[in-house]
C-alpha cells in the first residue's frame, strides 16, 4: 500500500482541498504517512497569494528532493494547488525532479496520476492544469477519523473561483471563474457530516457571498448564498454555521437579516477591508468605500450585538501615501476589530497592481505593517480582557495540541477557550466562565456553571 504525505500552504480552502485529496487517496488504497521521510509520495499543496508562500514551497521542494536523493529514496514528489496552476510546466523546468504538477481544477485526479507515476517507476512527468467543468463539485470527501477536532467541526467547500478581479490579487487566475455547487449537493454533504458527529460547519469559498449568483435568482429578496444558509440551517443536529471568506459587497440586508433570523449562524464575521482609504480602495477595485464598510459593521452590530468582527488588510499597496495609511489606522480605531490579518503588499505576476506606478519600498511596507500590527493587537487584547468574568457558550473541539490535559473550544464569536476538560466534554456545547486571558486565548472554568 503506497503512503502519501501532503503538506499544505495558505488558506483554509487549501486545507480543505488537501483533506479531500487525502480522503480520495485513502479510498483508493493509499495510506497516510506520518512524516515526509516515511512517505512514498509527498505532495505540496501550494499558495500563490504572496511571493513568500511560493518561495517557501519551492524551497521545501528543493529540500525534499535533495534529502530523498542523498538517502537514495525513490520518492514521488509533486506540487498541487494555486502555484501549480499559475506556474505549470515551469515548475518542472526549474526543478526537474518534480514528478507531478496538479492544478486547482484537477485535485480529484491525484489518485489516477499517482497510480500512473508509481507504476511507471517515475519515468514520466505529469502536468495537468487544464480547466475541468464541474470540478467544483469534486471537493467533498472528508477524513473525519483524523484529528478529534475535525469530527466536531468541518469545512465544506461550496464554490471555486473568483470574479472580483481586485487589482492586487492572483486568485482569479489560479482558481478560475466563480463556479458554485448546487444547494442540494452541499446540504447532502453537510447532512452526512452531521450524521457522523459533526456539530459545526464552516462554508468555504474565495468569495462565499457570490455563491450561486448565476444559478439561484433572488428569492424573497434572498441571494443564493442566503438561500444556502437557510437550507443548511434546517439540518437537524447541526448546532453552528460559519462561513469564510465573504466580500463586503455581499453584506446586503438579506445577509444581515440572516444573522438575526438564524440562531445557528454564529455571530462572527471575517470581512476583508484591505484599506481605509477610498482612493486606495478604488485603485484596488474593491467596489466599496470606507463609509460603506462602516455602515456594514454598524448594521451587523445592530443585528447581533457582540458579533466578533475580523478582517484582512494590505499595507503598502502601490501609491499608498502616509495619509492613506493613516486612514487605515483611523478606520481600525473606529471599527475596533476583534482581530486583523495584516499583509505587506506583494507584487503578483499578471495582476494590474504589479504594473502600477509608485510601488512602495519594502522598508515602508514593513514599518506600516509593524505600526498597524501594534494597533490591532492593542485593540484585540483590550477586547479579550473584556471577556474576563463573563459566561460564554463554547463548542468543545478536543484536547489542546500543546497540553492534552486541557481541552479547547470556541465561542460563537470564534474565540478559542482553553479549560481543564476530559474526553466526555468533546463535541459538547457548554458554558464556561472566563477567568483570564492569554495571547489570543481565553481561559475558562466549566465547574462554575456546569454542576
Ligand atoms: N475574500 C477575500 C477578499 O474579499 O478579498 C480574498 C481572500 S485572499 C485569498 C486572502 C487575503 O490575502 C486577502 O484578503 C488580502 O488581504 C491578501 N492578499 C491577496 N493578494 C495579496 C497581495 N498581492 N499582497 C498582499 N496580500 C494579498
Amino acid at each position: 500500500m503506497p503512503s502519501v504525505y501532503i503538506k499544505t500552504y495558505g488558506c483554509q480552502m487549501n486545507e480543505r482541498d488537501s483533506e479531500a485529496v487525502a480522503a480520495q487517496l485513502v479510498a483508493k488504497g493509499y495510506a497516510l504517512a506520518k512524516s515526509e521521510a516515511a512517505a512514498d509520495v509527498v505532495l505540496l499543496n501550494t499558495c500563490s497569494v504572496r511571493d513568500l508562500a511560493e518561495q517557501k514551497a519551492i524551497n521545501k521542494m528543493k529540500n525534499l528532493v535533495g534529502t530523498a536523493r542523498s538517502e537514495k529514496r525513490d520518492q514521488i514528489v509533486g506540487f498541487m494547488g494555486c502555484m501549480a496552476q499559475s506556474r505549470g510546466q515551469e515548475l518542472i523546468d526549474k526543478l526537474p525532479d518534480v514528478d507531478l504538477v496538479l492544478g486547482t481544477q484537477k485535485f480529484h485526479r491525484a489518485a489516477e496520476y499517482l497510480d500512473e507515476l508509481l507504476a511507471g517507476g517515475r519515468r514520466t512527468k505529469i502536468v495537468d492544469i487544464a480547466a475541468e467543468a464541474r470540478s467544483e463539485a469534486t471537493i467533498r470527501e472528508h477524513l473525519l477519523n483524523g484529528s478529534a477536532k475535525t469530527s466536531v467541526s468541518a469545512f465544506v467547500s461550496i464554490m471555486q473561483g473568483c470574479n472580483q478581479h481586485c487589482t492586487f490579487c492572483i486568485v482569479p487566475s489560479t482558481r478560475g471563474e466563480e463556479r458554485s455547487r448546487t444547494i442540494d449537493d452541499i446540504v447532502a454533504e453537510c447532512r452526512e457530516l452531521v450524521s457522523r458527529g459533526v456539530r459545526e460547519i464552516t462554508l468555504l469559498g474565495q468569495i462565499v457571498t457570490s455563491f450561486g449568483k448565476r444559478d439561484y435568482p433572488l428569492l424573497d429578496g434572498k441571494s443564493g448564498f442566503v438561500q444556502l444558509l437557510d437550507a443548511v440551517h434546517e439540518i437537524e443536529g447541526l448546532e453552528r454555521i460559519r462561513f469564510t471568506s465573504p466580500h463586503p459587497k455581499g453584506y446586503g440586508d438579506d445577509l444581515v437579516d440572516a444573522y438575526a433570523r438564524l440562531p445557528k449562524l454564529c455571530e462572527s464575521a471575517h470581512i476583508p477591508l484591505q484599506s481605509g482609504s477610498d482612493r486606495i480602495l478604488k485603485l484596488m477595485h474593491r467596489g466599496y468605500t470606507r463609509e460603506k464598510f462602516l455602515a456594514i459593521v454598524e448594521k451587523l452590530r445592530r443585528a447581533k450585538p457582540g458579533i466578533g468582527i475580523t478582517t484582512d488588510i494590505i499595507v503598502g499597496f502601490p501609491g499608498e501615501t502616509g495619509e492613506d495609511f493613516e486612514l487605515t489606522l483611523s478606520l481600525c480605531r473606529e471599527v475596533q476589530f476583534d482581530n486583523a490579518y495584516i499583509f505587506k503588499y506583494s507584487q503578483r505576476r499578471d495582476t494590474p497592481a504589479a504594473g502600477m506606478p509608485d510601488q512602495v519600498p519594502l522598508e515602508i511596507r514593513e514599518e506600516r505593517n509593524e505600526r498597524l500590527l501594534h494597533l490591532v493587537n492593542e485593540i484585540a487584547a483590550r477586547k479579550y480582557d473584556a471577556f474576563i468574568g463573563r459566561q460564554v457558550e463554547i463548542l468543545v473541539e478536543g484536547p489542546s495540541k500543546k497540553n492534552a490535559a486541557r481541552y479547547t473550544g470556541r465561542t460563537r464569536c470564534n474565540r478559542i477557550v482553553l479549560f481543564d476538560g476530559s474526553a466526555r466534554h468533546q463535541g459538547q456545547l457548554m458554558d464556561v466562565k472566563i477567568e483570564r486571558t492569554g495571547s489570543f486565548t481565553l481561559y475558562g472554568d466549566p465547574a462554575v456553571v456546569n454542576l
